[in-house]
């Protein structure tokens, strides 16, 4: 039988205020999983992801990590069932050196990355070590807001468009690093605009739209669909 998911996702809702922005999200990552979230912006997708994250709190359907529910949990107590989340923004504390914002998040679990061990995984974080969170470029910054949920010993990412507005070559870094936390038996939940970047790495796709799951697809399935899937992408 089917083990049980990392992350089970069943009818979600979503409100800001009045605002309903997600209608219906259900979806499943199985351990070691790379799923990845598809849609046009404004379609739902970081909403869903605070949503399972506890940052949304007006929120229905379910959510299971583990086959616990988090209804009613914050986000430190969703944190506490290993997962961690990598905002679009970063989160980079620009008056704190670099080695200060890898320091800051508490280590939670049990095999949480030393900074040692970061900057093995990142020798340019090293080397900009002492340097301002500000002087940082996009990329290094991008490996900072990693290496920052890494500390933590969360064991499912939930990253947010972090390829956007990075060159080529720090693309495709990030998606060795993708690969790499794979290899060491992380499972990530990400967001992406990009989807010649997320189709070479994602196991699994959910397209997203009007805050409601339009489709889903694995990645063997896109050569057979490429042109159904790029027309609902809209590229
Ligand atoms: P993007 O790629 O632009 O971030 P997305 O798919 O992640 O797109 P969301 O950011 O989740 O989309 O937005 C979903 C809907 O919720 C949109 O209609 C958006 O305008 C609305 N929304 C997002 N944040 C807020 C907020 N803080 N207050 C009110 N409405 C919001």
């Amino acid at each position: 039988s089917e083990a049980t998911p990392f992350l089970r996702v069943s009818h979600l809702t979503g409100h800001y205020g009045e605002t309903q922005a997600l209608h219906d999200i259900s979806l499943e990552v199985r351990e070691g999983e790379i799923v990845c979230l598809l849609g046009r912006n404004g379609a739902g997708k970081t909403t869903t992801l605070r949503a399972i994250m506890g940052i949304l709190q007006k929120r229905g359907g379910e959510i299971t990590v583990k086959g616990q529910s988090t209804a009613g949990l914050p986000p430190e107590a969703i944190a506490q069932l290993g997962l961690a989340y990598c905002p679009e923004e970063r989160g980079i504390f620009a008056s704190l050196t670099t080695e200060e914002n890898l320091m800051l998040p508490p280590v939670l679990h049990p095999g949480g990355l030393s900074v040692e061990e970061i900057y093995t995984l990142f020798p340019n974080l090293k080397t900009r070590r002492t340097s301002p969170g500000t002087k940082l470029s996009g990329g290094e910054q991008q490996m900072l807001a990693i290496g920052r949920i890494l500390r933590t010993g969360a064991k499912l990412l939930l990253l947010d468009e972090c390829t956007e507005g990075l060159a080529p070559v720090i693309i495709e870094k990030i998606g060795q690093t993708v690969s790499m936390l794979r290899s060491r038996g992380f499972t990530v939940l990400m967001v992406e605009q990009n989807f010649r970047f997320a189709s070479q790495l994602a196991d699994r796709f959910y397209v997203i739209e009007e805050g409601m799951v339009a489709d889903q697809f694995a990645q063997s399935d896109i050569e057979p669909n490429r042109a159904r899937i790029e027309a609902l992408l809209g590229l």
